[in-house]
Protein backbone atom coordinates (compact mmCIF):
# COMPACT_ATOMS: atom_id res chain seq x y z
CA UNK A 1 0.00 0.00 0.00
CA UNK A 2 1.70 3.05 -1.35
CA UNK A 3 0.47 6.60 1.31
CA UNK A 4 0.63 10.09 -0.04
CA UNK A 5 -0.06 12.92 2.64
CA UNK A 6 -0.37 16.29 1.41
CA UNK A 7 0.26 19.13 3.44
CA UNK A 8 -0.43 22.44 2.30
CA UNK A 9 1.78 25.10 3.67
CA UNK A 10 1.22 28.53 4.02
CA UNK A 11 4.18 30.46 6.00
CA UNK A 12 4.52 27.50 7.95
CA UNK A 13 8.29 27.61 8.71
CA UNK A 14 8.07 26.94 12.69
CA UNK A 15 5.82 24.30 12.69
CA UNK A 16 7.69 22.35 9.68
CA UNK A 17 10.35 20.81 11.75
CA UNK A 18 7.47 19.18 14.41
CA UNK A 19 5.48 17.93 11.85
CA UNK A 20 8.20 16.17 9.68
CA UNK A 21 9.53 14.99 13.22
CA UNK A 22 5.78 13.40 14.15
CA UNK A 23 5.70 12.12 10.28
CA UNK A 24 8.55 9.92 10.51
CA UNK A 25 7.60 9.20 14.29
CA UNK A 26 4.03 7.99 12.75
CA UNK A 27 4.28 7.08 9.09
CA UNK A 28 6.56 3.86 9.02
CA UNK A 29 4.74 1.83 10.90
CA UNK A 30 2.02 2.08 8.89
CA UNK A 31 3.51 1.21 5.47
CA UNK A 32 6.98 0.97 3.79
CA UNK A 33 6.24 2.85 0.92
CA UNK A 34 4.88 6.64 1.91
CA UNK A 35 5.67 9.79 0.47
CA UNK A 36 4.82 13.09 1.79
CA UNK A 37 4.17 16.40 -0.62
CA UNK A 38 4.49 19.12 0.72
CA UNK A 39 2.67 22.11 -1.12
CA UNK A 40 4.09 25.38 -0.87
CA UNK A 41 1.27 28.12 -1.62
CA UNK A 42 3.44 31.34 -2.14
CA UNK A 43 5.18 31.74 1.25
CA UNK A 44 6.76 34.58 2.19
CA UNK A 45 9.11 33.05 5.46
CA UNK A 46 11.87 30.98 4.79
CA UNK A 47 9.23 27.86 4.25
CA UNK A 48 10.39 27.18 0.40
CA UNK A 49 14.17 27.03 1.88
CA UNK A 50 13.09 24.23 4.78
CA UNK A 51 10.93 22.27 2.23
CA UNK A 52 14.34 21.99 -0.33
CA UNK A 53 16.18 21.18 2.46
CA UNK A 54 13.93 17.74 3.39
CA UNK A 55 13.53 17.10 0.24
CA UNK A 56 17.39 17.32 -0.50
CA UNK A 57 18.23 14.14 2.18
CA UNK A 58 15.01 12.14 1.87
CA UNK A 59 13.17 11.10 -0.75
CA UNK A 60 9.52 10.79 0.69
CA UNK A 61 9.73 14.01 0.89
CA UNK A 62 8.65 16.22 -1.79
CA UNK A 63 7.85 19.34 -2.55
CA UNK A 64 5.84 21.82 -4.47
CA UNK A 65 5.46 25.38 -4.50
CA UNK A 66 2.90 27.38 -6.09
CA UNK A 67 3.68 30.73 -7.94
CA UNK A 68 2.13 32.61 -5.47
CA UNK A 69 -1.03 32.25 -2.59
CA UNK A 70 -3.62 30.78 -3.77
CA UNK A 71 -5.37 30.10 -1.24
CA UNK A 72 -5.78 26.30 1.25
CA UNK A 73 -8.00 25.04 -1.38
CA UNK A 74 -5.61 25.33 -4.38
CA UNK A 75 -3.20 23.98 -2.65
CA UNK A 76 -4.90 21.05 -1.89
CA UNK A 77 -5.64 20.32 -5.07
CA UNK A 78 -2.26 20.57 -6.68
CA UNK A 79 -1.01 18.19 -4.17
CA UNK A 80 -4.14 15.79 -4.98
CA UNK A 81 -3.07 16.41 -8.46
CA UNK A 82 0.83 15.35 -7.82
CA UNK A 83 0.20 12.36 -5.38
CA UNK A 84 0.14 8.95 -6.53
CA UNK A 85 -0.25 6.59 -3.51
CA UNK A 86 -3.21 4.26 -3.49
CA UNK A 87 -4.25 6.00 -0.27
CA UNK A 88 -4.25 9.79 -0.15
CA UNK A 89 -4.11 12.06 3.20
CA UNK A 90 -4.89 15.83 3.62
CA UNK A 91 -3.60 17.37 6.64
CA UNK A 92 -2.62 20.53 8.10
CA UNK A 93 0.69 21.86 8.57
CA UNK A 94 0.17 23.31 12.37
CA UNK A 95 -0.59 19.74 13.93
CA UNK A 96 -3.62 20.39 14.62
CA UNK A 97 -4.71 17.46 12.85
CA UNK A 98 -2.94 15.22 14.37
CA UNK A 99 -0.71 12.44 12.03
CA UNK A 100 -1.45 9.92 14.85
CA UNK A 101 -4.73 9.52 13.82
CA UNK A 102 -3.71 8.01 10.64
CA UNK A 103 -3.54 4.86 12.11
CA UNK A 104 -6.81 3.87 13.32
CA UNK A 105 -7.74 6.22 9.19
CA UNK A 106 -6.06 3.45 7.84
CA UNK A 107 -7.28 0.53 9.46
CA UNK A 108 -11.07 1.79 8.67
CA UNK A 109 -10.39 2.10 5.01
CA UNK A 110 -8.68 -1.69 5.25
CA UNK A 111 -12.40 -2.22 6.07
CA UNK A 112 -13.72 -0.87 2.96
CA UNK A 113 -14.81 2.74 3.39
CA UNK A 114 -13.40 5.54 0.48
CA UNK A 115 -13.21 8.14 2.86
CA UNK A 116 -12.28 8.64 6.43
CA UNK A 117 -12.76 11.80 7.60
CA UNK A 118 -11.89 13.32 11.45
CA UNK A 119 -14.31 15.41 12.98
CA UNK A 120 -12.72 17.40 15.79
CA UNK A 121 -14.95 18.32 19.62
CA UNK A 122 -14.76 21.64 19.78
CA UNK A 123 -13.80 21.98 23.37
CA UNK A 124 -11.76 24.96 24.06
CA UNK A 125 -12.53 26.72 21.32
CA UNK A 126 -14.54 30.46 21.74
CA UNK A 127 -17.84 29.74 22.50
CA UNK A 128 -19.05 32.52 20.28
CA UNK A 129 -17.22 30.78 17.17
CA UNK A 130 -19.00 27.29 18.27
CA UNK A 131 -22.38 28.69 18.39
CA UNK A 132 -21.93 30.47 15.08
CA UNK A 133 -20.14 27.72 13.43
CA UNK A 134 -23.49 25.36 14.57
CA UNK A 135 -25.76 28.19 13.55
CA UNK A 136 -23.92 27.91 10.15
CA UNK A 137 -24.02 24.45 9.75
CA UNK A 138 -27.68 24.11 10.63
CA UNK A 139 -28.46 26.62 8.00
CA UNK A 140 -25.74 24.99 5.19
CA UNK A 141 -27.54 21.81 5.67
CA UNK A 142 -30.55 23.02 4.53
CA UNK A 143 -29.56 25.29 1.72
CA UNK A 144 -27.53 23.00 -0.11
CA UNK A 145 -27.94 19.47 -1.50
CA UNK A 146 -24.37 18.15 0.23
CA UNK A 147 -24.31 17.20 3.71
CA UNK A 148 -21.79 18.49 5.72
CA UNK A 149 -20.91 18.03 9.27
CA UNK A 150 -19.85 20.95 11.96
CA UNK A 151 -16.25 19.88 12.69
CA UNK A 152 -15.23 18.26 9.55
CA UNK A 153 -12.92 19.61 7.78
CA UNK A 154 -9.95 18.93 5.01
CA UNK A 155 -8.36 16.27 7.43
CA UNK A 156 -9.36 13.05 5.63
CA UNK A 157 -7.99 9.82 4.39
CA UNK A 158 -9.20 9.15 0.90
CA UNK A 159 -8.63 5.81 -1.17
CA UNK A 160 -7.08 6.30 -4.66
CA UNK A 161 -10.97 6.33 -6.53
CA UNK A 162 -12.78 8.96 -4.05
CA UNK A 163 -8.63 11.11 -5.52
CA UNK A 164 -9.62 10.78 -8.89
CA UNK A 165 -13.58 11.37 -8.53
CA UNK A 166 -12.64 14.75 -6.68
CA UNK A 167 -10.02 15.38 -9.37
CA UNK A 168 -12.27 15.19 -12.12
CA UNK A 169 -14.57 17.81 -10.84
CA UNK A 170 -13.39 21.10 -13.03
CA UNK A 171 -15.27 23.79 -11.40
CA UNK A 172 -13.10 27.13 -10.34
CA UNK A 173 -14.69 27.72 -7.32
CA UNK A 174 -13.72 25.05 -5.04
CA UNK A 175 -15.71 24.28 -1.65
CA UNK A 176 -13.53 21.22 -0.89
CA UNK A 177 -15.89 20.43 2.40
CA UNK A 178 -18.87 20.34 0.16
CA UNK A 179 -16.97 18.07 -2.91
CA UNK A 180 -15.57 15.61 -0.84
CA UNK A 181 -19.57 15.07 0.43
CA UNK A 182 -20.67 15.42 -2.93
CA UNK A 183 -18.20 12.49 -4.41
CA UNK A 184 -20.42 10.18 -1.63
CA UNK A 185 -18.54 7.04 -1.50
CA UNK A 186 -18.90 5.30 1.90
CA UNK A 187 -17.59 7.06 4.47
CA UNK A 188 -16.27 6.83 8.03
CA UNK A 189 -15.98 9.32 10.77
CA UNK A 190 -13.40 9.32 13.67
CA UNK A 191 -13.14 12.20 16.55
CA UNK A 192 -10.14 13.90 17.35
CA UNK A 193 -9.82 16.34 20.45
CA UNK A 194 -9.26 19.78 19.21
CA UNK A 195 -5.61 20.77 19.36
CA UNK A 196 -4.24 24.41 19.35
CA UNK A 197 -1.52 25.46 16.96
CA UNK A 198 1.92 24.38 17.04
CA UNK A 199 3.31 27.66 16.60
CA UNK A 200 2.43 30.85 14.47
CA UNK A 201 -1.58 32.07 13.73
CA UNK A 202 -4.54 31.01 12.04
CA UNK A 203 -4.64 32.49 8.49
CA UNK A 204 -8.26 33.04 8.47
CA UNK A 205 -9.94 36.34 9.58
CA UNK A 206 -13.29 37.12 10.19
CA UNK A 207 -13.91 38.36 7.00
CA UNK A 208 -11.79 35.39 4.99
CA UNK A 209 -14.71 33.11 7.24
CA UNK A 210 -17.39 34.84 6.52
CA UNK A 211 -16.52 34.71 2.54
CA UNK A 212 -16.16 30.90 2.84
CA UNK A 213 -19.52 30.52 4.45
CA UNK A 214 -20.75 32.42 1.37
CA UNK A 215 -18.81 30.43 -0.96
CA UNK A 216 -20.36 27.43 0.65
CA UNK A 217 -24.00 28.73 0.31
CA UNK A 218 -23.46 29.38 -3.52
CA UNK A 219 -21.46 26.95 -4.65
CA UNK A 220 -23.68 23.93 -4.67
CA UNK A 221 -26.59 25.11 -5.80
CA UNK A 222 -29.19 27.86 -7.04
CA UNK A 223 -31.69 28.04 -4.05
CA UNK A 224 -30.64 31.44 -2.96
CA UNK A 225 -32.08 32.27 -6.64
CA UNK A 226 -35.17 30.35 -5.80
CA UNK A 227 -35.79 32.43 -2.75
CA UNK A 228 -35.12 35.22 -4.54
CA UNK A 229 -38.19 34.62 -6.82
CA UNK A 230 -40.42 33.46 -3.54
CA UNK A 231 -39.87 36.92 -1.64
CA UNK A 232 -40.22 39.05 -4.93
CA UNK A 233 -43.64 37.23 -5.18
CA UNK A 234 -44.51 37.35 -1.76
CA UNK A 235 -43.68 41.49 -1.94
CA UNK A 236 -45.75 41.91 -5.34
CA UNK A 237 -48.90 40.25 -3.97
CA UNK A 238 -48.51 42.31 -0.15
CA UNK A 239 -47.86 45.28 -2.94
CA UNK A 240 -50.64 44.28 -4.74
CA UNK A 241 -53.11 44.14 -1.88
CA UNK A 242 -52.01 47.36 0.03
CA UNK A 243 -52.76 48.91 -3.12
CA UNK A 244 -56.09 47.54 -3.07
CA UNK A 245 -56.60 48.86 0.43
CA UNK A 246 -55.54 52.65 -0.65
CA UNK A 247 -57.53 52.97 -4.27
CA UNK A 248 -60.77 51.62 -2.03
CA UNK A 249 -59.84 53.58 0.26
CA UNK A 250 -59.00 56.53 -1.75
CA UNK A 251 -62.50 55.91 -3.69
CA UNK A 252 -64.29 55.74 -0.50
CA UNK A 253 -63.12 58.33 1.53
CA UNK A 254 -61.61 61.01 -1.06
CA UNK A 255 -57.83 61.69 -0.67
CA UNK A 256 -56.18 63.35 1.95
CA UNK A 257 -52.20 63.29 1.97
CA UNK A 258 -50.80 60.56 5.18
CA UNK A 259 -49.01 57.82 4.66
CA UNK A 260 -45.39 59.77 4.95
CA UNK A 261 -44.24 56.75 7.04
CA UNK A 262 -45.71 54.29 4.78
CA UNK A 263 -43.86 55.62 1.59
CA UNK A 264 -40.30 55.80 3.39
CA UNK A 265 -40.87 52.29 4.70
CA UNK A 266 -41.66 51.09 1.48
CA UNK A 267 -39.02 53.05 -0.25
CA UNK A 268 -36.47 51.79 2.16
CA UNK A 269 -37.66 48.34 2.58
CA UNK A 270 -37.88 47.40 -0.73
CA UNK A 271 -34.60 49.49 -1.84
CA UNK A 272 -32.79 47.46 0.19
CA UNK A 273 -34.26 44.32 -0.76
CA UNK A 274 -33.49 44.81 -4.02
CA UNK A 275 -30.21 45.47 -3.70
CA UNK A 276 -29.58 42.08 -1.76
CA UNK A 277 -31.96 40.22 -4.30
CA UNK A 278 -29.96 41.76 -7.41
CA UNK A 279 -26.92 41.40 -5.39
CA UNK A 280 -27.36 37.34 -4.78
CA UNK A 281 -28.04 37.38 -8.98
CA UNK A 282 -24.45 39.09 -8.81
CA UNK A 283 -22.72 36.71 -7.37
CA UNK A 284 -23.69 33.58 -9.20
CA UNK A 285 -23.08 35.82 -12.32
CA UNK A 286 -19.50 36.26 -10.89
CA UNK A 287 -19.34 32.60 -10.58
CA UNK A 288 -20.01 31.99 -13.89
CA UNK A 289 -17.30 34.63 -15.36
CA UNK A 290 -14.86 32.82 -13.08
CA UNK A 291 -15.62 29.37 -14.30
CA UNK A 292 -15.77 30.57 -17.89
CA UNK A 293 -11.95 31.65 -17.87
CA UNK A 294 -10.85 28.48 -17.57
CA UNK A 295 -8.08 29.66 -15.71
CA UNK A 296 -5.84 27.07 -13.70
CA UNK A 297 -6.39 26.52 -10.51
CA UNK A 298 -3.10 27.41 -9.59
CA UNK A 299 0.67 27.47 -11.31
CA UNK A 300 3.57 25.46 -9.82
CA UNK A 301 7.10 27.36 -9.72
CA UNK A 302 9.21 24.90 -8.17
CA UNK A 303 9.11 20.91 -7.68
CA UNK A 304 11.65 18.50 -5.79
CA UNK A 305 13.99 16.64 -7.42
CA UNK A 306 13.28 13.26 -8.23
CA UNK A 307 16.17 11.75 -6.32
CA UNK A 308 17.88 12.72 -2.82
CA UNK A 309 21.36 13.36 -1.58
CA UNK A 310 22.38 10.03 0.79
CA UNK A 311 23.44 11.88 4.07
CA UNK A 312 20.53 12.94 6.63
CA UNK A 313 20.53 16.38 7.66
CA UNK A 314 19.73 18.14 11.23
CA UNK A 315 16.76 19.67 10.92
N1 LIG B 1 -2.89 27.37 4.22
C1 LIG B 1 -2.50 27.42 2.88
N2 LIG B 1 -2.79 28.55 2.15
C2 LIG B 1 -3.43 29.62 2.70
C3 LIG B 1 -3.84 29.54 4.05
C4 LIG B 1 -3.54 28.41 4.79
O1 LIG B 1 -1.93 26.47 2.36
O2 LIG B 1 -3.65 30.60 1.98
C5 LIG B 1 -2.56 26.17 5.00
C6 LIG B 1 -1.81 26.43 6.30
O3 LIG B 1 -0.42 26.47 6.09
C7 LIG B 1 -2.22 25.24 7.15
C8 LIG B 1 -3.64 24.96 6.68
O4 LIG B 1 -3.78 25.57 5.41
O5 LIG B 1 -1.42 24.10 6.90
C9 LIG B 1 -4.68 25.51 7.66
O6 LIG B 1 -4.45 26.88 7.86
P1 LIG B 1 -4.69 27.57 9.27
O7 LIG B 1 -4.02 26.78 10.35
O8 LIG B 1 -4.29 29.00 9.13
O9 LIG B 1 -6.26 27.47 9.40
P2 LIG B 1 -7.14 27.02 10.67
O10 LIG B 1 -6.46 25.83 11.27
O11 LIG B 1 -7.14 28.18 11.57
O12 LIG B 1 -8.47 26.68 10.08
MG1 LIG C 1 -4.64 25.57 11.86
Amino acid sequence: MRLSVIVPCYNEESCLPTLRATLLHVLPPLTDEFEVILVDDGSTDGTLDLLRTMARYDSRFRYLSLSRNFGKEAAMLAGLEHADGDLIAILDADLQHPPELLGDMVALIDKGYDQVVARRTRTGDARVRTAASRAYYRIMNRLVDVELTDGVGDFRLLSRRAVDALLSLEERNRFSKGLFSWIGFDTAVVDYENVARADGDSKWSLRSLLNYGIDGILSFNHRPLRLAVYVGALCTAAAFVYALWLVLGALLNGTSAPGYVTIMCGIIGFGGMQLLLVGVVGEYLGRIYHETKHRPHFLVKETSPTTAEPEAPCL
